[in-house]
This record gives structure tokens, sequence and C-alpha cells, in this order.
């Protein structure tokens, strides 16, 4: 890519955001794009925060369209099955079914220092996906006294 492509399509990227499926996406957390456009440059929360906000929460795949703000389509469709009990063809999705569960981390942000549990989910980077992508400054995960119980 040349250096002119380069600047364009970072500044195209900053004037108008683009979607996960298009090569400027990754302008997004860039750190050459601003150097070559003389622009300063981004802090890396921002990347952060960006990145995270089209991460499904329980594959962690990039998607484009998240329910709820949270899952992607297929996620939030095997989640709806799994409160229902059966799929599409009427079965139990019994790998899904055993692999839910309550939750438990510890989160240090600016409101202090709180254990939290949230289900049904598939493990606890779920819950701290989907914690972060709503955190407004620095956050951090621990476990919690006696383990993450983490599926
Ligand atoms: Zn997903």
């Amino acid at each position: 890519m040349t250096l002119t492509a380069c600047v364009r399509m970072w500044r195209s990227a900053e004037h108008d955001a683009p979607r996960s499926h298009e090569a400027r996406w990754h302008c997004l957390g860039c750190t050459l794009g601003p150097d070559r456009a003389g622009a300063p440059q981004r802090p890396l929360p921002f990347a952060t925060t960006e990145a995270l906000r089209i991460t499904c929460a329980r594959c962690q795949r990039v998607s484009a369209r998240l329910i709820g703000g949270h899952h992607c389509v297929s996620c939030y469709n095997r989640g709806r099955e799994a409160a229902r009990g059966r799929n599409c063809k009427g079965s139990p999705p019994r790998q899904l079914l055993a692999r839910l569960h309550q939750a438990r981390l510890v989160v240090c942000d600016g409101d202090g220092i709180r254990e939290v549990t949230k289900g049904p989910v598939v493990g606890a980077a779920e819950v701290a996906i989907a914690l972060a992508r709503h955190a407004s400054g620095p956050t951090f995960f621990g476990r919690p006294p006696g383990g993450l119980q983490d599926g």
C-alpha cells in the first residue's frame, strides 16, 4: 500500500466509521495512519473500546451486528434455543446447556472493587467483555475468592 493510499484510508475511517468487513476497519486502531497523515495519535483506550464495541461477548468474534449489544446473531439464536430447551430440530442444545452457568469475577473500576455474578454465560470472559464494553474508564478484572467457578 502506498503512503498516499494509507493516509487516504485512515482519513476516510476517521470521517466515516468503517464496518468490520471493510479494509478501513484496521485503520481505527492503527498508529501508522495518524503518523503519516500528520495527525495526533489516538489514545490506546479508543482502539480498545472500538474493538470491544463490535466483539461478541460469548464467542469473541467480530460482528458488525450485536443483538442486545452483546451477542452476535448466532450466539443470540443459540442462547434462545438454550432458554427454550430445544433447537430448531426439537432437540435440547446439550453442548451449550452443559456450558452455561453463573460466572463470578471481581471488578475494579472508578466505582470501587466489587464482585459481579452474571449468567447464564459460557465463561467469565463473556462477563468481562460485557462489562468492559460499557466501562467509562480503566477497568480491571480479577478472580474472586474461591476461584472463577468458570465452566
Ligand atoms: Zn457470538
